[in-house]
């Protein structure tokens, strides 16, 4: 434990909100929203989800209508071939009509033979028709009562009705008989009726088929071909939306440089004429010094009243140098800025939304108690401290796998916040931990070792305090700021 001006305060955490990464993110969302801003960020994410959601709607749309097509083109093919089931039964049944009646001209007995076997032919496409219809009761109807008609004409010409060998005698009168001609008339024209009948149902519902699978298709086309577009649009506008961020983020990050930058300028600028001003009282007591060891020197006692004389002035002259210096620090550091009440955890967002553009690999955790006070405070100088811890924590760790940022918020005991920065870096080293918020202590190649001093200063002028714990596991500094109503 590193006491600066005063011993560290341990302070038990009362009961916390832990959460991760998200936590940090919903308080960056809310510091947003009360700014009336919208998070770019989550917009371009809401606009990416919405891209594939587009997408995923256009490939959905694109397999219905795959899906759809096949089951046309299934029902397309059944009643076609049903179609030409009809006109097969058509074709056989005139062939046994044929065979028939050459039989009964020429009486050959291969004719009967040729007449019974297509017969056969015949039965056979009646079932297979049959079994093409068995889903429609009508068409069903239909086909029975077709075969029924077609049976009970022949039985009129051959007893067997197509089953067994016909008399040739027999056939060959019945068909001489004067009715012959009505009765093929009137049988021909109900069977033709039923065959057209049975072929016309079948058409139109192809023709409705078509119809519908046309508007259907053209219909899902057009959603999965909108929702294609649509997701790409929103694909690109995610992508500018993400550019923007970054190109924002990076706009921040080269302001907070060049507010540092700036800073360090007309820290080289001032120096200069501070140079020139400590080097006054830096000469004068320099003087005094020359005094008192010319008197030595000479071999003579130093007068008592002498020393008693110019030792406080020795003394003024320091004071005076180490004030010009302090001014120099507070010149850095305070800008008079004017202080508003913040809530703790929006601070904290601030600087969460920082250390996101600084570095999006670090684990952050954040714990912030609930109910927190507000702090009265300039809210560019506590970003300021808290962008300096961070960046420190950040260089700490950075040779460290696993990188771990802990930012916590507590109530301390005198209407006090304390916030927290934790990191598992290297620790503080010892030369530096010894003058640790001193100016120009730096353990870094091009560390100023101005930060922590502005740090502190900010902080004190704030009527708060800052100090730091340190272990071979990482540091933790700690700040506090007084709560709104009683600073
Ligand atoms: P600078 O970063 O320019 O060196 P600072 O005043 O910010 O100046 O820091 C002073 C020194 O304190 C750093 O050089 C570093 O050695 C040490 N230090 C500060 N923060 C940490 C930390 N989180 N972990 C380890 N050392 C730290």
């Amino acid at each position: 434990m590193m006491p600066e001006s005063a011993a560290p305060q341990t302070t038990a955490l009362p009961e916390e909100e832990p959460d991760v990464w998200d936590d940090a993110r919903r308080a960056v969302a809310s510091l947003e929203s009360s700014t009336g801003a919208t998070p770019r960020w989550l917009a371009a994410i809401s606009t990416l989800i919405v891209a594939l959601l587009l997408l995923l709607v256009s490939f959905a749309a694109n397999h219905i209508n795959t899906d759809r097509a096949q089951e046309t083109m299934r029902r397309v093919q059944h009643h076609t071939a049903v179609i030409e089931q009809t006109a097969n039964t058509n074709v056989a049944l005139l062939r046994v009509g044929v065979a028939l009646r050459s039989y009964a001209l020429a009486g050959a007995s291969f004719q009967a033979e040729t007449y019974l076997a297509n017969w056969k032919v015949l039965n056979r496409r009646f079932a297979e028709l049959a079994e093409l219809v068995s889903a429609n009761p009508l068409q069903t109807e239909r086909t029975a009562r077709l075969k029924a008609d077609i049976d009970r004409y022949f039985v009129d010409y051959d007893a067997g009705g197509g089953r067994a060998m016909p008399d040739k005698q027999e056939v060959a009168e019945r068909l001489s008989a004067s009715t012959v001609a009505e009765h093929d008339r009137q049988t021909g024209v109900r069977v033709r009726g039923l065959f057209d009948a049975i072929a016309n149902t079948e058409r139109d519902t192809l023709a409705a088929i078509r119809l519908e699978a046309e508007s259907d298709q053209r219909a899902l086309q057009w959603i999965a071909n909108i929702c294609f577009i649509l997701a790409i649009l929103s694909g690109v506008v995610s992508l500018l939306l993400m550019q923007g961020d970054r190109g924002r983020n990076k706009l921040r990050e080269l302001h907070l440089e060049f507010m540092h930058t700036q800073r360090l300028a007309l820290m080289g600028q001032t120096s200069v004429a501070i140079a020139h001003e400590v080097n006054q009282p830096l000469t004068a007591a320099s003087n005094y010094l020359a005094v008192l060891r010319n008197i030595s020197a000479g071999g003579g006692q130093l007068p008592p009243e002498r020393v008693k004389e110019i030792v406080p002035k020795i003394d003024v002259q320091i004071r005076r140098a180490g004030d010009i210096v302090q001014r120099l620090r507070n010149f850095l550091a305070v800008r008079g800025g004017e202080r508003v009440s913040e809530t703790p955890k929006t601070l904290i967002a601030d600087a969460v939304d920082l250390l996101g553009t600084l570095d999006n690999t670090i684990k952050l955790e954040t714990h912030i108690e609930l109910g927190l006070p507000s702090v009265l405070v300039d809210r560019v100088q506590i970003q300021q401290v808290l962008v300096n811890l961070m960046r420190n924590a950040l260089e700490a760790m950075k040779d460290k796998p696993q990188r771990r940022l802990i930012l916590r918020a507590s109530v301390m005991p005198g209407h006090k916040v304390k916030i927290s920065i934790e990191d598992n870096g290297s620790g503080l080293p010892d030369q530096v931990a010894r003058n640790l918020f001193k100016p120009f202590v730096s353990s870094k190649r091009s560390g100023m070792g101005v930060g922590l001093s502005i740090c502190q200063t900010i902080i004190t002028a704030h009527g708060g305090r800052i100090w730091a714990d340190s272990t071979p596991k990482g540091a933790t500094f700690h700040f506090t700021l007084p709560a709104a109503h009683q600073a």
